[in-house]
């Protein structure tokens, strides 16, 4: 039976990292990207990451993406060490668990919105199948169009579905509304709160924009390489009552 206690627990722990470190070097020059950086991801959260251009917020986002590994510091991913992986153990991590939304949607010109989605959910375990993750971005009437048939806004949520489509369990996300306007923004965070809310999909999102933290569960401010700060919000704003 679960006592008072137990049912307060915090949801587990997707990503822990402690001391976490990078330094990229380019010959006698070395850039000192993340400093120190503690950090807890619980499922189910949707946490926005807030910082100045050059702060580390995409070293950070890579590496828990398994697209880059730490300098230093540990890095656990569920019960895998992501600090320490090579590259083909990232590789399939990355596969499995890790669904990626860029600023740009890289979607193939030649294949349609369908087709897009399919190529991802063909390479995956358990996939969605490819109408229900265009229905679930609300493009289930334009899975027959192409690229160029579709607005910037349009594009970007074929490429949520096709991110969805593995059914991950973490959604990592570089300015995804970076290249859009106010009111198309809005629309893609609005498909990313609904896919966290009714997948579950831990999310993270990289923004300039400090609006988009009222969307979210937590917000974290990096500075120089550190997590500066941390917001917790009590009262979330749905992401269509946002405006910037
Ligand atoms: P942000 O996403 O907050 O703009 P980044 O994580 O992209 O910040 O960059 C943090 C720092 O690391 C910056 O000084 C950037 O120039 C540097 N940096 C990022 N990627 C590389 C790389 N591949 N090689 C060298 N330096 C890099």
């Amino acid at each position: 039976m679960a006592t008072a206690a137990s049912s307060t627990h915090a949801p587990a722990a997707v990503f822990e990292a402690h001391g976490l470190g990078k330094t990229y070097r380019m010959g006698e020059v070395s850039v000192v990207a993340l400093r120190e950086v503690d950090l807890v991801l619980r499922e189910g959260e949707f946490v926005v990451l807030l910082g100045p251009s050059g702060s580390g917020k995409s070293t950070l986002l890579n590496i828990l993406g398994g697209l880059d590994v730490p300098s230093t510091g540990s890095l656990r991913y569920r019960d895998h060490d992501l600090a320490h992986a090579g590259d083909a153990e990232l590789t399939r991590y990355r596969r499995e668990h890790v669904g990626f939304v860029f600023q740009f949607y890289n979607l193939l010109p030649s294949l349609t919105a369908y087709e897009n989605v399919a190529l991802v959910a063909g390479i995956a375990r358990d996939p969605m199948p490819p109408a229900e993750a265009l229905a679930r971005v609300g493009l289930a009437a334009r899975s027959g169009h192409y690229p160029s048939q579709m607005s910037g806004g349009e594009q970007q949520r074929v490429a949520i579905a096709r991110a969805i489509a593995k059914r991950p369990d973490v959604l990592l996300c570089d300015e995804p509304t970076g290249a859009l306007d106010a009111a198309t923004g809005v629309r893609v965070l609005d498909v990313l709160e609904t896919v966290n809310r009714e997948l579950g999909t831990t999310t993270l999102v990289i923004t300039h924009n400090a609006d988009i933290a009222r969307m979210a569960h937590r917000s974290l401010h990096m500075t120089d390489g550190r997590i500066a700060r941390e917001a917790v919000n009590e009262a979330r704003v749905p992401a269509l009552s946002l405006s910037w």
